[in-house]
């Protein structure tokens, strides 16, 4: 039996098996796409967590709330300062830490830092809500 367009059966195959292989070859690209960008995320992250003071498990040991402060003040890679979204008081393993959380305003690149102030000389800062640095 010939088919409705006139072509014998064995173009219209081949037409569908060229059909079929193009939507696996996009099926398959789109799924490469998507483990390449799940493996640059787990590689972001494992970074990341090596970096000191990223985990809670692995903070930056102060002896004051004024090196926290001077450590704050450093800049993103696209050279703008981020600025404090979020800090405050937390503990892990019997240690007290201190969170401050950054956003860069120009590349939204996030920063987590973790201080143990459990041996800090001074009194935390007041800063129970959310701090929004004013505008310069
Ligand atoms: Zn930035």
């Amino acid at each position: 039996m010939q088919a409705a367009t006139g072509l014998s059966p064995t173009v219209t195959e081949t037409i569908e098996w060229f059909g079929v292989i193009g939507v696996a070859i996009v099926v398959l690209a789109v799924a490469d796409r998507a483990a390449a960008s799940l493996r640059a995320e787990v590689k972001r992250r494992r970074e990341a967590s090596r970096t000191p003071g990223s985990t809670p498990l692995h903070p930056l040991v102060v002896r004051s709330y004024d090196e926290i402060f001077k450590a704050s003040n450093a800049r993103c890679s696209c050279n703008n300062e981020p600025k404090v979204v979020f800090e405050g008081a937390t503990t892990s393993h019997h240690r007290k830490l201190w969170l401050v959380i950054q956003i860069c305003p120009r590349c939204e690149r996030r920063f987590q830092t973790y201080y143990d102030v459990t041996d800090a000389v001074d009194p935390p800062p007041l800063a129970s809500p959310p701090i929004t640095p004013a505008p310069r």
